[in-house]
């Protein structure tokens, strides 16, 4: 009867372990960190689509320049070469020359501006990425912690089950059979004790009926408590 109270005592340090592993602080700490990680991750994605955009514009502005550029030379050739004779010709040819003067300024104007927008978008991007470094690293260490903490359980765990595997080799094997019937009814408390009056299983007072029927069954019988539907043990 001893070896049955000891399997029930493993099933409930059973239980309670699967419960410890199932609410580890550690895990908790693991979702915890990595959900930063991934917000940061975020932060990243985010203005990088920002500075490509950027890039993309700040490209497409210096290739109009290098244009500008290629188109004033052609110009000023043409206009020094000597070919051109008239001063109507030279003066318009001045004033396209003028014209695309201001449009390459305005281009590198808008180029410098991009690239001071950019400043403070890769600035925070360095930031991110050490932030990000920082995380990596404290989802190694929180893991870890997770694992050792993991360990100990199972560690735990396994005594148990051979603690449990010791017991159960010494209960026959019918009264196995009607206790673990009636565990998942009852839990942690498949199995009382008889105080020789009272099944302390029962909510209240076995009715004395019943307290007597008990107490007349031989030392060491499993009975079925007709009150709460326990195992008493006689
Ligand atoms: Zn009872």
């Amino acid at each position: 009867m001893e070896a049955l109270f000891a399997v029930q005592d493993e099933d409930v340090v059973k239980g309670q372990l699967e419960h410890r592993r199932a609410n580890l602080p550690e895990r908790t700490a693991v979702i915890a960190v990595e959900a930063e990680r991934a917000a940061t991750m975020t932060q990243v994605q985010a203005l990088e689509l920002e500075r490509l955009d950027y890039a993309r514009r700040q490209h497409r502005y210096e290739g109009e320049v290098t244009a500008v550029e290629v188109r004033i030379i052609e110009l000023n050739e043409k206009l020094y070469s000597g070919g051109i004779t008239s001063p109507k010709e030279a003066a318009s040819l001045q004033d396209e020359i003028n014209h695309l003067l201001k449009r390459q300024d305005d281009l590198e104007g808008q180029v410098l501006e991009i690239m001071e927008t950019l400043e403070p978008v890769d600035a925070r991007l360095k930031e991110l990425a050490e932030v990000a470094e920082q995380q990596d690293m404290a989802i190694l260490e929180a893991r870890e912690s997770l694992k050792v903490a993991e360990a100990g359980i199972v560690d735990k765990l396994a005594e148990s089950a051979k603690r449990r595997t010791e017991a159960v080799a010494s209960v026959g094997s019918d009264l196995l059979a009607r206790y673990e019937r009636n565990r998942p009814t009852f839990g942690s408390s498949a199995v009382v004790g008889f105080s020789g009056s009272d099944c302390s299983g029962c909510p209240s007072s076995m009715p004395a009926v019943e307290a007597d029927r008990v107490r007349c069954l031989p030392a060491g019988t499993l009975a079925d408590c007709n009150e709460c539907g326990r195992l008493v043990a006689r």
